[in-house]
């Protein structure tokens, strides 16, 4: 690794920085990136999970930003089908004003003119209660549905990454930058640190990449980063027979008027999310508290009353933690601007901030700020397709489309390899969830999977979709996936309890 004559070092491996080592290699740089802990084990494997346009971003008047994103969802529905899904949403009436409903149709309907399509529409409240069955009844006036989307936010780190290997690009987990090389107040590469082994190495490049997310300060020898306000958002999984939907529920929380929202995701109803300062070390994951799990679940609760939800419906929780830029207001959290932020300094561009569905728009800032650092690189910056177009993979009789279909999007130019290497039985489906046990097979065998949360909580979903974080099934997933990764028992077994003391005291019921 060291050994390259790279003409770009990419450090961090969330949405950010594999989107930059994508966008670079496919125009002609030799592009590493270095991720300290596991690919998307930041913040790219914590979010809501939603490409969306930023409907938020129009009411507070942001309209290139909504462009943008709308832009971009509508390219990874087009370029990513089975990683990136359309998603109906509905947000019920009690009642609002005329005005309000008015203008948030209008919002809408701009939203819609965007994408090119009308996907908007008004219906009564017969009509509401079959798309939010279990929706509190009284007072309701109907409610208004629109599209957006949703992905897999690790696969989709991992699918862009792969994407970028195909263009030559090289990418390490567990490596670590500790410091930046400088001569002359230039930066000229990094000392990294193999965080299994501890041993030290330096790389060089004419240009580096900071895309480390909320840890953008942190970085020693780094000078000129912003200021961040790391804000935590919060999400409970609970079972989809718990809290069925046919389609996502938007909400404003009754306490404090905040957007809450819970959508079918992977098998699962997922529900999010909160907004908070998080003032713990970012050295350590973060973790839901009691106050945020509360006020989740009474949105809940008010919105559902009679499916009377307790603590013991929710299944697993999760927390991330947003690399929100510092406006030195002290004002609420949800009044700091969302949108990337791109600094340079001599062989240096760093990037924070933005949000999952921008990725590419945000690679391609950051490459048009590397250029003007190297000369005698002149790319074509232009948005190309996400993803090179994709093949089902063929699949036995009686393999459901829509299966294969994920395993594409997921899985690219893989999916054919991972089915074929699907022993008996490993098509079905892991029971509660979407995920066939071969992605667990496929996953020890090829996806560079260090550790046992590496595979249960981002490379399959499975720690954060069944109660406990999936300990009744371990049997059988050792048996699949230990020979694959080639651990001894002991190996195995200490993996495991690493993996579920960091469950419960992370993904559990706080
Ligand atoms: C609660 C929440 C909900 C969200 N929901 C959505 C949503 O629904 N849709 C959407 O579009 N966006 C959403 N976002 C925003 C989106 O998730 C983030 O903008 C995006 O994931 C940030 O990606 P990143 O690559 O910049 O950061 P990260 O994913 O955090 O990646 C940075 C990586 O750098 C690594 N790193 C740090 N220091 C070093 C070092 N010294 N050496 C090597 N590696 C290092 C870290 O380990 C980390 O993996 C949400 C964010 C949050 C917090």
């Amino acid at each position: 690794m060291t050994d390259g004559d790279w003409d770009l070092l990419v450090i961090g491996g969330g949405i950010t920085g594999a989107g930059v080592l994508l966008e670079a290699s496919r125009r002609g740089l030799k592009a590493l990136l270095v991720e300290q802990r596991d690919f998307a084990w930041g913040t790219s494997s914590r979010s809501s999970k939603l490409v969306h346009g930023g409907l938020r971003y129009l009411a507070e008047g942001r309209l290139r930003l909504t462009r943008e994103s709308v832009r971009e969802r509508e390219a990874l529905l087009r370029d990513a089908p089975g990683l990136v899904e359309p998603q109906g949403f509905a947000f019920a009436d009690y009642g609002a004003s005329r005005r309000k409903r008015r203008s948030f149709l209008a919002g809408l309907a701009i939203y819609d003119f965007l994408a090119g399509r009308r996907e908007r529409h008004w219906v009564d409240a017969g009509g509401f209660a079959m798309l939010a069955p279990n929706i509190e009844q009284a007072g309701l006036q109907g409610g208004i549905r629109y599209m957006d989307a949703k992905t897999d936010d690790a696969r989709l780190v991992l699918r862009v990454l792969d994407e970028a290997r195909e263009h030559g690009a090289q990418a390490r987990n567990y490596v670590a930058v500790d410091s930046l090389l400088r001569s002359d107040g230039r930066v000229i590469g990094a000392r990294l640190r193999d965080a299994r082994t501890g041993s030290i190495h330096e790389v060089r490049a004419p240009l580096v990449v900071n895309a480390t997310g909320a840890w953008a300060g942190a970085l020693a020898g780094q000078g000129s980063a912003p200021r961040l306000r790391p804000l935590r958002g919060s999400h409970l999984v609970l079972p989809a027979w718990r809290l069925p939907l046919a389609q996502a529920v938007s909400l404003m929380h009754p306490e404090d008027g905040r957007p809450v929202f819970a959508f079918p995701w992977e098998g699962a109803t997922l529900v999010g999310t909160t907004d908070v300062d998080h003032a713990d070390d970012l050295a350590g994951e973060a973790r839901v508290t009691r106050a945020e799990f509360d006020y989740l679940l009474n949105a809940l609760r008010a919105q559902f009353p009679q499916l009377h939800l307790e603590d013991a419906d929710v299944l697993a929780t999760y927390a991330g933690v947003r690399p929100v830029l510092d406006s030195g207001s002290h004002g609420a959290p949800s009044k700091e601007t969302r949108e990337h932020l791109v600094w340079d300094e001599p062989g240096l561009v760093g990037v924070t901030g933005g949000k999952l569905t921008t990725f590419r728009a945000i690679a391609l800032d950051v490459l048009a700020h590397v250029a003007r650092q190297m000369p005698a690189w002149r790319p074509d910056l232009s948005p190309q397709p996400v993803f090179a177009p994709g093949f089902l993979p063929r699949g036995p009789r009686g393999v459901p489309a829509a299966l294969l279909l994920r395993l594409a999007g997921r899985h690219g130019r893989h999916a054919q390899d991972l089915v074929d290497g699907a022993q008996e039985g490993e098509l079905e489906f892991v029971p509660g969830t979407l995920t066939p046990w071969a992605e667990l097979r496929w996953a020890a065998r090829a996806e560079d999977v260090h550790r046992l949360e590496d595979l249960l909580l981002r490379r399959t979903r499975l720690g954060i979709l069944l109660r406990a974080g999936g300990a009744e099934h371990l049997e059988r997933i050792r048996a699949i996936c230990q020979p694959e990764l080639g651990w001894s028992d002991a190996h195995w077994e200490a993996e495991q309890a690493a993996y579920l003391a960091l469950w419960r005291s992370h993904y559990g019921l706080p």
